[in-house]
């Protein structure tokens, strides 16, 4: 199997078998990001992806779900999306799930009529990171999109039957920045999009990452875990997703939430009230590794 550099999948992905279609971001610019700084955006070759799949099949006798790797697999042309898709269906016809990062910018480049092809071919899931919903505050980290086009990304995705999974970054405004814009306007992006999993992570500051630098200069002060929690709380006030599933359990959260909206939400808004009291426990901080 070939892999290029460090890889990354999304907790949910622990036990698909990794494809790395693409090697690092096309987009790799996001402030607060560093995870593909080390690669030159590149798309793997066609006759490397089959290698791969080929190789696999040999070493593996039950292959149930796939990863397109790298962070944005959706910029791959949609014919050579389709081909590989084909591939892991007829290689692997015990597969029931293939998933990828897509990144906004290269789901707006596909027509509704892509996405649904490659749906009906194989593609299932989708991680979209959303980081907030407040226009100033995406722009600042330098998302290379506006919170309308974000919106239209996931819509387009759900439209497509894809199941659309979006994070969110706690914590992403600092606490001397608009922390209360950054919680409201994250749900109320959320509730247009609708997504079918929300993951709400909490900022992690990567040396060599422009968010490094704003911390060092106090253009932007970390907040505290006390800080984050209140933010969380003002952001479950105004979500309503009803059925999605909530969760802020990542190694990045201090206080572990999770649940099904909207049934679920006076109950989380009751654990972060306990939390901000003091009476739950919170977990220490989780080095990620990178
Ligand atoms: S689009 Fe995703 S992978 Fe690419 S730089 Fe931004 S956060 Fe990182």
């Amino acid at each position: 199997m070939h892999y290029s550099g460090s890889v990354y999948r999304p907790p949910s992905e622990a036990h698909s078998l990794i494809i790395q279609v693409t090697v690092g971001c096309s987009h790799n610019k996001c402030a607060f990001c560093n995870m593909y700084k080390d690669k030159k955006f590149s798309i793997t070759p066609m006759e490397q992806v089959r290698d791969d799949l080929r190789w696999a099949r040999e070493q593996y006798s039950r292959v149930e779900r796939f990863f397109l790797a790298d962070g944005d697999a959706l910029i791959l042309p949609t014919a050579q999306l389709l081909e590989i898709l084909g591939d892991i269906r007829s290689l692997f016809p015990e597969c029931s799930r293939v998933s990828t990062y897509a990144s906004p910018k290269s789901i707006l480049g596909k027509t509704p009529e892509d996405l649904s092809a490659l749906h009906a071919a194989g593609l299932d899931f989708a991680y979209l990171g959303l980081e907030t919903g407040n226009d100033p505050l995406l722009k600042k980290i330098n998302k290379g999109v506006t919170v309308a086009q974000q919106i239209e990304a996931g819509q387009k995705l759900k439209a497509a039957g894809l199941t659309l999974s979006v994070t969110a970054i706690n914590g992403l405004a600092g606490s001397n920045g608009d922390w209360q814009a950054h919680a409201v306007d994250t749900a109320a992006a959320l509730n247009a999009m609708h997504p079918d999993f929300i993951a709400l992570l909490t900022l992690r500051v990567y040396t060599g990452t422009p968010m490094a630098e704003w911390i060092a200069s106090g253009e932007l002060v970390q907040p505290t875990p006390m800080e984050l929690i209140r933010e969380t709380k003002l952001f479950l006030e105004h979500i309503d997703c009803p059925g999605a599933v909530f969760r802020s359990n990542h190694a990045s959260n201090y206080l572990v939430l999770a649940g099904t909206l909207n049934q679920d939400r006076e109950r989380l808004l009751h654990e972060c009230d306990e939390a901000l009291r003091g009476d739950a426990p919170l977990r220490r901080f989780v080095e990620l590794g990178r």
